[in-house]
């Protein structure tokens, strides 16, 4: 069995050889010159990530799932209501977590891949003051995308702090803290920030600090609490060390590099490229006769794609796609666990990886005996891909 397969799960995903390569240094000492230099260019460089002004980054150890941690227990006294506009799985663990801290957690949910309509969240916002406003951008379990524009205005508008999980959005999505008035956005470094896995990284906005630093009780708790990696943070800008807790230094290196690869790509020309490979393996699916489990193409997210099995097939198509030489991941949405599959296509995924997963699942459906056109999805995946 060869050890060669291309990894296109919706994170962790292949990452470049010069980011892995920035791992392998000796370790420095988290203090040294050095190491002060890349962390703190690194934090300055995130918010031409997030297209964030004057954003306030913060880079720790942890996943995704911290970063959401830190997020509410920072932010949320208890008592806070907080409306979750709830598009799957990740938007469950979002309220969970809220709830957690003590907030009054209200969810407005949507059939599965589905959106809750502007107009219902602006509903539901003017029947109750909320201090916060959560959205996941790109729920992983249902590859639909939010309209998180509107989110932040509707936030912003109504009072509320908005909080977005661009876990499995940021950096590949279209996003705009400043002009879309997000107050947190969160991410991992597994995803389209194309590092591996175990940096958790938040950009909270002035509004949002405003309210770190104006809050009446304690923070429950103590490594997730953003107050005490302020000053870190802060020092590290102003290129000088400071301790908390030891930051992870390698992965650091790495970050380095891969936010130097994604602003030489330029923002607009990486969001560009994620909507056209998207499109085209979305298109793919569809000229093999697949759904999307997003109800609209406007729903579909640009860094993955959750596709329904077609009749007469199951989850054997997993261990088919995978001999073909291609990983890709199965259904987590508990309402339909078992009837679906996830591909991710974010950061350094090219054409020749679209065009790769689309003949593994082709060679994938054969073997199942699924009738279809041999080539009919290799096919529309090309013709998207002209638009590059
Ligand atoms: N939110 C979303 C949208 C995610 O996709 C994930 C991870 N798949 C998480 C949160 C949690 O991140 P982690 O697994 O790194 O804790």
């Amino acid at each position: 069995m060869t050890e060669r397969s291309l990894l296109m799960i919706p994170g962790p995903i292949e990452f470049e050889p010069a980011v892995l390569r920035a791992m392998a240094v000796k370790t420095p000492s988290h203090v040294s010159p050095e190491f002060v230099e890349v962390f703190g260019e690194t934090l300055g460089q995130l918010r031409e990530v997030f297209l964030s002004s004057d954003g306030q980054p913060f880079v720790v150890a942890g996943s995704g799932t911290l970063a959401m941690d830190m997020a509410a227990t920072s932010l949320i006294e208890p008592g806070d209501p907080v409306l979750v506009v709830n598009t799957g799985y990740f938007s469950d663990r979002f309220a969970a977590i809220c709830g957690r801290y003590g907030a009054q957690v209200d969810q407005i949910k949507a059939e599965v891949g589905d959106v809750p309509s502007p107009d219902k969240v602006e509903a539901e916002l003017k029947k109750k003051r909320y201090r916060f406003l959560v959205a996941t951008h790109v729920d992983t379990s249902t590859g639909v995308a939010v309209d998180v524009e509107t989110i932040g205005h509707l936030a912003r508008d109504n009072g509320a702090l908005s909080v977005v999980d661009g876990v499995c959005a940021l950096a590949g999505m279209a996003f705009r803290q400043d002009e879309w008035a997000i107050d947190v956005c969160l991410t991992a470094s597994q995803k389209a920030l194309g590092v591996p896995p175990g940096l958790a990284v938040l950009m909270l906005s002035p509004r949002a600090m405003d309210v770190l630093r104006g809050r009446r009780s304690a923070v429950a708790t103590y490594y997730a609490n953003l107050s005490n990696w302020l000053p870190v943070m802060e020092a590290y800008e102003a290129r000088r060390p400071h301790y908390f807790g030891t930051p992870p230094v390698n992965l650091i290196y790495a970050l380095h590099e891969s936010v130097r690869q994604i602003l030489a790509e330029g923002m607009e020309a990486r969001f560009r490229r994620h909507r056209i490979l998207s499109r085209a393996f979305q298109a793919a699916m569809g000229g093999l006769g697949l759904k999307l489990v997003p109800l609209s193409p406007a729903r579909m997210a640009h860094t993955m794609s959750a596709v329904y099995y077609p009749d007469g097939v199951d989850s054997a198509l997993l261990g088919k796609i995978r001999a073909a030489g291609v990983m890709v991941a199965g259904g987590i949405h508990p309402r339909i666990a078992d009837r679906y599959f996830r591909v991710g296509h974010m950061g350094a995924v090219t054409p020749g990886d679209i065009l790769t997963t689309v003949g593994a699942i082709e060679q994938a459906l054969l073997a199942l005996g699924y009738e279809f056109e041999p080539g009919a999805g290799l096919a529309a995946a090309q013709r998207g891909l002209g638009q590059l």
